[in-house]
């Protein structure tokens, strides 16, 4: 019987003659990309340290012809395929498992305009590993904005729509599932060695279920007129203040792109170009450049001040590098003799009863703030004492009201029984990124927060 190893072996010598992809068997390379961002996480970082597993292979394709190809050859060799954009994913959602090939798919950087020079009016078609800094330049000098971006803005499209989830731009326009996508072009694991598109309803079981359903190599996404972008921070003496001055954001016209709000606590570790004082609570505003106004009144009105206002689109990058995630990472990097771990949630609770929310958990809680486009979202952060007590917070907030998504587990969590039923037809030998998907995971995967 052949090993997973010699069988990567053998398809990657096929891959190579066929020159679809680069292949590197590398250790340093492969350590590197068979992880992620899971370190982030005080549970992933113990059952997903980096180098426990490990690909037999890095392949790094050229064109979406190329990833059919690949995926081809794996399929005849039983050799297991883990899709890989730039590896920010914070759930271990891109480790390679079953060893096998890691798919690098940065290559994949197309970003088609047509033949004016204009992106198309509506929407942008990109390869899979085209990164979203990228996109977003190209759409900026044809007057257009791309609908959201993660606060990994590093990171690229495919991975985002393959395993993220909402951003900058989520305040109008919500999760990666809600019209966001018009088209995927995805290679089957199937042995066809050729690529199909969906769109609509299809779609669902392509976004955000990790790859498990098919490597998606080109993405049509939708974008809106660029606007004049600005970057206001504001500082307030009370967590009342702070959270009438955020919830009072969904009032401005048009919308903010991104509204983030701290406790002190996390004030002092944020990136900010502006000196932020340490003892207020911090609101951090993309806001459409005619409606800083709009902003500040409501900033004052709330008992708070205006801090400083960054006409800068740069600037406004800088800010949504403080957002979702980032400053749980940012706390941590600064105390790295201490564990935090963090729960995404969201729900009023956040706003009207944040003592509750804190109480969930023993110790220091502190909350980072957004605003998803239903309501106020918090990235909930606490010091670990063990995987039993961070679980054990999850019903006491839903107890409360509040949707909870724990990004502690690395199970397909969304679209589970039509990734299951599609996944069928598309890998019917479950070779596409192994241990993701199951309709019984032995962890807690709920996710809510995205529910209206
Ligand atoms: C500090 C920090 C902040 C973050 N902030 C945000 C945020 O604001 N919003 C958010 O949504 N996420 C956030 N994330 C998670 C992650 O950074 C983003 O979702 C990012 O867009 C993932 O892109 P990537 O290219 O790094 O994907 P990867 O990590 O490489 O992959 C993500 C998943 O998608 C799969 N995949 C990758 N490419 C493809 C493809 N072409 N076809 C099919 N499957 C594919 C992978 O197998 C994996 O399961 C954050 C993470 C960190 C560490």
């Amino acid at each position: 019987m052949t090993t997973t190893a010699g069988r990567t072996a053998a398809a990657a010598a096929a891959i190579a003659e066929r020159g679809a992809g680069t292949v590197s068997t590398e250790k340093g390379l492969i350590t590197t990309v068979s992880s992620d961002w899971s370190r982030m996480s005080p549970v992933l970082q113990e059952k997903v340290p980096p180098g426990r597993y490990l690909a037999d292979a890095v392949v790094r394709p050229a064109t979406g012809q190329d990833v059919a190809t690949i995926l081809q050859v794996a399929f005849e060799h039983d050799v297991p395929v883990t899709p890989r954009g730039a590896g920010t994913g914070n759930y271990g959602q891109a480790t390679p498992f079953d060893g096998g090939i890691l798919l690098d798919l940065r290559g994949l950087t197309a970003i088609s305009v047509d033949h004016s020079g204009r992106v198309n009016e509506d929407t942008v078609t990109t390869g899979a590993g085209a990164r979203m800094t990228a996109i977003d330049k190209v759409l900026r000098a044809a007057g257009r904005d791309i609908w959201m971006y993660p606060s990994t803005k590093t990171s690229t499209l495919g991975g985002f729509v393959g395993g993220g989830s909402a951003g900058t731009g989520s305040i109008e326009h919500g999760t990666t599932s809600d019209g966001f996508v018009v088209a995927a072009t995805v290679a089957p694991m199937d042995g066809s060695g050729e690529l199909f598109t969906v769109t609509g309803e299809d779609l669902v079981p392509f976004v955000h279920t990790y790859g498990v359903t098919g490597v998606v190599v080109e993405l049509e996404v939708r974008t809106d007129p660029a606007r004049d972008w600005t970057a206001v921070y504001a500082a307030f003496d009370t967590y009342a203040e702070l959270v009438a001055a955020h919830r009072s954001m969904l009032e401005v016209r048009p919308l903010p792109r991104l509204a983030s709000g701290d406790e002190p606590a996390l004030v002092p570790t944020l990136n900010a170009p502006v000196a932020l004082d340490p003892t207020k609570f911090s609101l951090r505003v993309i806001a459409e450049a005619s409606t800083s106004a709009q902003v500040a009144s409501r900033v004052r009105a709330a008992g708070g001040d205006v801090v400083a206002e960054l006409n800068d689109y740069a600037e406004t990058d800088r800010l949504s590098g403080m957002s979702y995630n980032h400053p749980i990472w940012f706390l941590q990097r600064a105390y790295p003799e201490r564990t935090w771990f963090h729960m995404e949630t969201g729900g009023l609770p956040i706003w009207d009863d944040p003592e509750a929310v804190r109480a969930c958990y023993d110790g220091p809680v502190h909350m980072h703030l957004e605003i998803f486009a239903h309501g106020p979202g918090a990235m909930v952060v606490a010091e670990y004492q063990g995987e039993q007590a961070m679980l054990d917070g999850i019903p006491k907030m839903e107890a409360l009201g509040l949707g909870v998504h724990s990004p502690h587990q690395w199970y397909v969590d969304r679209s589970v029984g039509l990734a299951i039923e599609t996944a069928k037809r598309t890998d019917p030998k479950g070779l596409l990124n192994p241990g993701k998907l199951t309709a019984t995971p032995p962890v807690d995967t709920r996710v809510n927060i995205g529910v209206r």
